[in-house]
C-alpha cells in the first residue's frame, strides 16, 4: 500500500472525515496555548477527568489532570502497574508562531491619523507571509485587582479583523529588490486597528487612539495601562477548512502542533484502565525553545509525577526516578511534507509525504544532528512492532536534506530526564505560514498509531 487512503477503501472513510470534522471545529475554538488547554480540560472533563486535587488517593482506572498555569496540561489515565514500572507519554505542543502584542502597543500616527498595535513576532516566521491576512487578537488582560479579561475578536463572523499593510506592488520597486527575510522587518508589524476620532474638546491629541481606548473601556472594561499586564496574540482569522477538490486535507492555521495535541488527546481520551498508566502533555512555549514555567524545561511534569506517586503509595524520590527512567514517550511534532513546488531542499528516501501515515523522525536538529534527540535503534525496534502488529501505516524522514535546514522539539528535554523518546507526528505544507497544510488520512493514522503506543508499548 502507497497511501492511507488505500489502505481504508472508499466504503471505510466516513470516520477519516469525521475525525477531520471534530479536529476543524476544535483548532478553530482553540488558537493559542489557553484555549487549548481550556477546550482540552472541557473534552477531557466530558470523559470524566478530573483535577489532581480532586483525588486522595488515585487507583487504576483513574483519569486525572494537571493543570499548569492555564497554558500546559497533563493528563493521566491511571494503569494497573504501580507508576514506578513507567508511564507511555504522548507529548506534543499547542503554541504556535504568531504576533505578540507588545506591552506598550497603542499609537497614532501622526502623518495618517491611524491608530495601531505594535507587535513581537513569536517563533519562526517568513514575515511577508503576515501581512494582508485578516487577524483576530485572542488573549488576556490581567488588571490589577485580580480580575482576568478573556478577549477574542475578529472569529465571529459579525467581528471586525485586524490586519497589516504591505505597499502596492506599483510603489514596491526598492521592496522587491530585498531579500525575502527584509522586504519586511519585524518592526514594521504594526496591525491597523483604527480611523475614527474620538470628538475634540479642545486641543487634544490622538483623537484616534482615544477612541480605540474608549472602545475597549466599553467592550472590556480596560484602560491603556492593562496592557501591561496582558498577553494578547495576533493570529489569523477565521475557521479551519476542507483544502483540495476531493476535500483530502485541512487548511488552518497552528495545526504546528495542534495536530499532534488533538490526535494525542483523541487517543488517551479513549483509553480506559492501561497496563502501564498513559499519559499525554501538551505543553507550551515549544517554538521559542520550551524555557520558562509553562515549557516542557519547566519541572512541572516531574512534579505532577511526584504529587500522583504521592497519591498511590509512599513517596520517595527513587520511585520518581524509577517511573522517569521506565517511560517510554512519542514526541509528536509535525513533520516538514514533502514539497513538488521546492524539491531542492528534500532527499526523496527520508522525506515525509502527506497521506503515508504517521512520520517517525529518528532525530532532528541541524548541522550534524546539532541539537537533536537521537531515538535508540532498540526503542525503534521495539515500536516499528507495536505499529505492525497493530496495522498501522508509519513512515520515516529527516527534516529536509542535510544542511538544508533544520529543527528541533521537545524530544531531548524529556530524553534528559532518562527516557526513551522518538520524535513522532504528522506531515504538513507550509509549516509556520498563516496556512497550514495536512492530510485527513493522516490525522486519523496518527490516532490509531498513539492508541496503539498507549496499549502496547511496554
Ligand atoms: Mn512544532
Ligand atoms: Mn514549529
Amino acid at each position: 500500500m502507497k497511501t492511507v487512503w488505500e489502505k481504508y477503501p472508499e466504503e471505510a472513510r466516513q470516520p477519516i472525515f469525521d475525525l477531520a470534522d471534530d479536529y476543524k471545529a476544535f483548532i478553530t475554538a482553540a488558537k493559542t496555548e489557553r484555549e487549548q488547554v481550556a477546550e482540552a480540560i472541557k473534552l477531557a472533563e466530558t470523559k470524566g477527568y478530573k483535577p489532581l486535587e480532586k483525588y486522595k488517593k488515585l487507583k487504576a482506572g483513574d483519569k486525572v489532570y494537571v493543570n499548569n498555569r492555564g497554558k500546559s496540561l497533563c493528563l493521566f489515565a491511571i494503569g494497573k502497574q504501580p507508576l514506578e514500572k513507567g508511564l507511555n507519554i504522548l507529548g506534543a505542543h499547542v503554541d504556535s508562531p504568531r504576533l505578540d502584542i507588545k506591552q506598550v502597543p497603542l499609537y497614532e500616527d501622526g502623518a495618517s491619523g491611524l491608530a495601531f498595535l505594535d507587535t513581537h513576532y513569536y517563533g519562526g516566521i517568513k514575515k511577508y507571509q503576515w501581512v494582508t491576512q485578516p487577524l483576530s487578537l485572542h488573549g488576556v488582560v490581567a488588571k490589577k485587582d485580580g480580575t482576568l479579561v478573556q478577549v477574542c475578536v475578529g472569529e465571529d463572523e459579525n467581528d471586525p479583523v485586524v490586519g497589516i499593510s504591505d505597499i502596492l506592488i506599483h510603489l514596491a520597486a526598492e521592496q522587491m529588490k530585498k531579500p525575502a527575510a527584509t522586504a519586511i522587518e519585524g518592526e514594521d508589524l504594526n496591525i491597523l486597528v483604527g480611523s475614527i476620532p474620538l470628538k475634540a474638546e479642545g486641543e487634544e491629541k490622538d483623537l484616534v487612539k482615544k477612541n480605540v481606548l474608549a472602545i475597549l473601556k466599553e467592550k472590556y472594561g480596560i484602560e491603556e495601562d492593562d496592557f501591561l499586564s496582558a498577553e494578547l496574540e495576533a493570529v489569523p482569522a477565521g475557521k479551519a477548512r476542507d483544502y483540495g477538490l476531493d476535500r483530502s486535507m485541512v487548511f488552518a492555521y497552528g495545526q504546528d502542533d495542534k495536530i499532534c495535541a488533538y490526535t494525542s488527546l483523541r487517543a488517551i481520551l479513549e483509553i480506559k484502565k492501561p497496563e502501564r498508566t498513559s499519559c499525554c502533555i501538551l505543553v507550551d512555549k515549544e517554538e521559542v525553545g520550551s524555557q520558562g514555567n509553562s515549557g516542557m524545561q519547566s519541572r512541572f511534569f516531574e512534579n505532577a509525577i511526584a504529587e500522583m506517586i504521592a497519591k498511590t503509595t509512599d513517596y520517595n524520590d527513587l520511585l520518581l526516578r524509577r517511573a522517569l527512567h521506565n517511560s517510554r514517550m512519542l514526541s509528536s511534532d509535525v513533520s516538514a511534507a514533502y514539497e513538488p513546488n521546492f524539491p531542492a531542499v528534500f532527499e526523496l528516501k527520508n522525506s515525509a509525504f502527506m497521506g503515508k501515515g504517521i512520520v517517525f523522525n529518528k532525530y532532528t536538529g541541524a548541522r550534524g544532528k546539532s541539537g537533536c534527540n537521537d531515538a535508540n535503534a532498540e526503542f525503534l525496534g521495539k515500536l516499528r512492532k507495536v505499529m505492525d502488529e497493530n496495522k498501522v501505516m508509519f513512515q520515516t524522514a529527516e527534516l529536509g536534506r542535510v544542511d538544508a535546514g533544520g529543527g528541533g522539539t521537545i524530544a531531548y528535554i524529556l530524553a534528559n530526564l532518562d527516557m526513551d523518546v522518538i520524535d513522532a507526528g504528522i506531515a504538513v505544507q507550509n509549516m509556520h505560514s498563516c496556512y497550514e497544510v495536512s492530510s485527513k488520512a493522516d490525522i486519523y493514522e496518527a490516532v490509531q498509531a498513539y492508541t496503539a503506543f498507549l496499549k502496547d508499548m511496554d
